[in-house]
């Protein structure tokens, strides 16, 4: 297959309307491209914010557009929506929609994003049992909200956290069931996960952590209950499942491009096809300082593939690699986290790993800096914006810190570099 040459091409094709995909779109247009740009997407809705679907169930509600209407117009972008693409032609390059459309391309982006993963138990169907990813969903979970029920939330990663923080402030009663020892197990250091649950638990939600959900019960075909292999049943009036996202690979893998869980990219977004690029959460990718891929999922991962996917098409210079990081907002904890966490035990290179606590976890002020051989490889904070840029840093720049001056308050972060 002969590849467009970089800064060529005449049609981009972008499959996802979320947020890596309508990123891309617009700095395309910023970066001076030209050509046809079309956005294919599935939802019915114009792209938007997903971040707000989680956190904010109070005044106008969750929806913020990630562009207004004109802007695709006067940007001239070609926007698609309900357009569920079901074919890649990669040999002649040119996609296929549900409803009957090809669209031909020099270059196409997969940008598809991930669904949640479902729960595949004995009345997991119910009504009232949901899942949170779209709009839509926001829009039937805050219906549920808005009675003020029971609320039982599967799972105790960020977004089962979220809402159990939002609909806490709601009156809502909640429970979270998470099948691990501790909330966010996946993704947070045992100190992070630990204090997360004593501010969640001291504004009553209620977590039950090693518990295995083995089903869940209903009346008038109404979601009412949670069976738990030994903590006995729940009553709700809604359940949340929130155990994760899967990536949306397959269109990919019908077009016999690799995929392992997510498409697989090189540092620039490239896949093995040079006129498929993919982006967001729908891939798998290299992480600067991290052996292996790694599958991120959020927002600023999503932007740093859209600029790594504009250098590729316009033909301009590779963006800078980025640690990756996100945040999260619980009650009135704003949380940055950066850098990949690993605990003391976890497995790799023979190193002394350490964790420097700088302020008090049980406050709402704190942040960990963990350490590999004195050197900053996460940084996990609350309300902390100030030490959480200096930990970014001291990751990028790999430089050896003093974990003893890191964890002093009284000692200015920029003293804790070692010489
Ligand atoms: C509730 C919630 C809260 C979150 N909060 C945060 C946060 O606080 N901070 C943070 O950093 N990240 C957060 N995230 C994660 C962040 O939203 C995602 O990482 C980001 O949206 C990924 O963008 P994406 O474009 O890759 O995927 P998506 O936003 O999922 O978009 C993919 C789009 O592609 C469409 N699509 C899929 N297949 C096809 C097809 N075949 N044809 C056409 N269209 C298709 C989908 O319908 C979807 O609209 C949150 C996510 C959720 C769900």
């Amino acid at each position: 297959m002969t590849e467009t040459p970089p800064g060529t091409a005449e049609r981009v094709v972008v499959v996802g309307g979320g947020h890596a995909g309508t990123t891309l779109a617009g700095l395309l247009r910023q970066g001076g491209y030209r050509g046809e740009l079309v956005l294919l997407g599935s939802e019915t809705d114009l792209p938007y914010q997903r971040p707000p679907l989680s956190k904010k169930f109070d005044g106008d509600g969750p929806v913020q557009w990630l562009r207004p209407a004109e802007f695709y117009r006067e940007q001239d972008i070609t926007v698609r929506l309900g357009e569920q693409v079901t074919v890649v032609d990669r040999a002649a390059r040119r996609v296929r929609t549900a409803s009957g459309g090809t669209y031909a391309y020099d270059v196409l982006v997969l940008a598809t994003g991930a669904v949640p993963r479902g729960l595949t138990l004995p009345g997991a169907d119910t009504r009232g049992v949901i899942t949170l990813r779209t709009l839509s969903d926001a829009r039937v979970l805050r219906g549920y909200l808005a009675d003020r029920g029971r609320l039982v939330i599967v799972g105790g990663g960020y977004i089962g956290l979220e809402v159990a923080a939002a609909a806490r402030a709601n009156g809502v009663e909640v429970t979270v069931v998470e099948r691990e020892g501790r909330v966010l197990a996946r993704v947070a250091s045992t100190r992070f996960s630990q204090a997360l649950t004593r501010h969640h638990r001291a504004r009553g939600t209620d977590i039950v952590t090693g518990a295995r959900v083995v089903g869940l019960t209903s009346r008038h075909g109404h979601v009412d209950g949670v069976e738990l292999a030994d903590h006995g049943r729940l009553e709700c009036d809604a359940v949340l499942v929130g155990v994760g996202a899967v990536p949306q690979d397959g269109l990919a893998r019908a077009a016999g491009l690799e995929c392992d869980e997510g498409i697989v990219v090189d540092g620039r977004a490239r896949t093995g096809d040079p006129s498929v690029l993919a982006i967001g959460d729908a891939t798998r990718r290299p992480v600067a300082g991290v052996p292996g891929s790694l599958r991120l999922e959020s927002i600023p991962s999503a932007t740093e593939q859209a600029r790594q996917a504009c250098s590729v098409i316009l033909g301009t210079a590779t963006p800078a690699a980025e640690v990756p990081w996100f945040w999260s907002d619980q009650f009135g904890l704003k949380l940055k986290i950066a850098g990949v966490v690993r605990e003391p035990g976890d497995s790799g290179a023979q190193v002394t790993r350490g964790t420097a606590v700088r302020g008090d976890p049980s406050s709402e002020r704190f942040a960990l800096f963990h350490h590999e051989d004195r050197i900053v490889t996460a940084v996990e904070s609350a309300n902390a914006p100030a030490d959480f840029a200096a930990g970014r840093k001291f990751i990028a720049s790999r430089r050896r810190v003093d974990p003893a001056r890191l964890a002093d308050p009284g000692t200015p972060l920029s003293e804790a570099v070692m010489n």
